[in-house]
C-alpha cells in the first residue's frame, strides 16, 4: 500500500512537471518575436552580409550594408 501511495505521489508530481513545462512552452512561442520583423532582413549586394532593411544602405542596384559597399558596385 505504501509502495502504491509512492507511486502515486511521484506520477503526480511528474504530471504537474509536464504540465508546467508544456505552458511555458507556450508562454515562450506567445512572446516570440513577430516573424514579419525577422523577414524585414536584405542582404548587402556586395558581401552578402545580411542587415535589417530600417539599417541598410539603399542603393540603384539594392540594399548595402554600409556606404563603402556601394561605393564600390555603385561607383
Ligand atoms: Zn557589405
Amino acid at each position: 500500500m505504501r509502495f502504491l501511495l509512492g507511486f502515486l505521489v511521484v506520477l503526480v508530481i511528474a504530471w504537474r512537471w509536464r504540465a508546467w513545462r508544456e505552458s511555458k512552452q507556450l508562454e515562450k512561442r506567445n512572446t516570440a518575436p513577430d516573424p514579419t520583423l525577422a523577414s524585414d532582413m536584405v542582404s548587402c549586394k556586395q558581401c552578402g552580409l545580411h542587415i535589417p532593411s530600417n539599417e541598410a544602405v539603399l542603393g540603384r542596384l539594392g540594399s548595402y550594408c554600409s556606404t563603402d559597399h556601394r561605393r564600390q558596385l555603385e561607383p
